[in-house]
């Protein structure tokens, strides 16, 4: 391992955390698994020699490590490649950690509503209870009520920050405690990270804590939602475990492609996210000006949790104009609540007209 980055490499027994059967799981071999060099007659994986109707790009299965995407990753966000997952968006990850590490029957999982859905139905996609703690009314942990639910079976605690759909960051130490008194995994989900003031927790706490997984994605401040590419940073003992249960090609040689060219212009990105931070404040000052906004909870995201009078009704109006934003009116501690991703600002102006327009209606 190369000593730039040996801070985390503190030894860890996955075993105990890991479901019986994949302590012993034998992993599918793929034809490029055994032969990864590079030249050479690859008569090996039943492809198609000739190439393709639309050319040669496409014909040869891709690497199923994504090497060169992790290496030049691994720069980026100072980790080892070894520290690395990519996978199929960030749910493929979050699918990946219920598979591994969450025994059915035994096991159960800890959420912090109001949070993203998705990490709910992977847990009920692998029959695995949920110990639901919701967030302070400022939609901060309440870590004591967090650290008396835990028992020796929670074997994962989800934290999303900035959290989704509140749009605010946890605080540091309610973090930091939550893992410390944690008996398994702690997720930490930071789809928004490049987007909020304070830097990643990969420079502080993950590095002090092995039991640490960091989500990421290329599909917001990046701007690739539609390539599908998720990132995962834990212990590379957590990673080898993801790499053998994994589907073997999950990330697509075109992803592959597009991602480290994405990578290569870092500066277009940070650029396109300042826009975007100017964007949404001069957007919640537009929106303090419409009448029925009540309230717009404060972001360190690329969207915006308003409070409006009759927000269920106002969506659907705004679904009438062919505005669409997010329906939250149902979800725990987001009454009244629509969640709004800061667009251009054309989009922006003309979802606030049309909130002022259905403000006139209403008087
Ligand atoms: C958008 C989002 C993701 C990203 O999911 P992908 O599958 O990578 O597109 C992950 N977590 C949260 C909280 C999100 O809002």
């Amino acid at each position: 391992m190369d000593n730039e980055f040996q801070t985390t490499q503190t030894p860890i027994s996955v075993n105990e955390w890991l479901r019986p059967h994949i302590r012993t799981l034998k992993p599918y071999s793929s034809a490029r698994d055994e032969y990864s060099g590079k030249v050479g007659l690859f008569l090996d994986a039943n492809e198609n020699a000739l190439g393709s109707p639309i050319g040669t790009n496409f014909s040869r299965y891709p690497d199923p490590l994504q090497r060169a995407l992790k290496e030049k990753l691994s720069h980026i966000k100072s980790v080892h490649p070894e520290q690395i997952f990519l996978g199929n968006g960030s749910d493929e990850a979050i699918d990946l950690l219920f598979r591994a590490f969450c025994e059915p029957g035994k096991d159960h999982v800890l959420l912090l509503p109001p949070t993203y859905g998705m990490y709910q139905v992977s847990a009920d996609i692998n029959t695995i209870p949920v110990f639901s703690v919701p967030l302070t009314a400022d939609y901060q942990i309440p870590v004591e009520k967090v650290l008396q639910q835990v028992t020796p079976h929670t074997k994962m605690i989800f934290i999303c920050s900035p959290n989704n759909p509140s749009g605010n960051l946890m605080r540091l130490a309610d973090i930091e405690r939550v893992v410390q008194h944690a008996p398994g995994l702690v997720i930490i989900d930071e789809a928004y990270i490049d987007f909020s003031p304070e830097a990643s927790l990969l420079q502080s706490l993950f590095l002090q804590y092995p039991q640490l997984v960091i989500l990421q994605t290329f599909s917001k401040a990046w701007g690739l939602a539609n390539l599908r590419l998720g990132m995962a940073f834990a212990h590379p003992d957590i990673i080898e475990v993801f790499n053998r249960i994994k589907p073997p090609y999950n990330v697509n040689g075109y992803t592959q492609q597009m991602a480290l060219a994405s990578l290569e212009q870092e500066e277009k990105k940070n650029q396109m996210v300042q826009e975007i931070l100017a964007l949404r404040d001069e957007l919640a000052e537009l929106l303090k000006e419409v009448p029925i906004v009540h309230h717009i909870h404060p972001s360190d995201a690329n969207f915006l949790l308003v409070n409006i009078k009759d927000a269920n009704q106002i969506y659907h109006q705004l679904i009438e104009s062919r505005i669409i934003v997010r329906n939250r009116t149902r979800v725990m501690l987001c009454a009244d609540c629509l969640r709004i991703t800061v667009g251009t600002k054309t989009e922006n102006e003309q979802l606030v007209s049309a909130l002022h327009a259905l403000s006139n209606d209403k008087n």
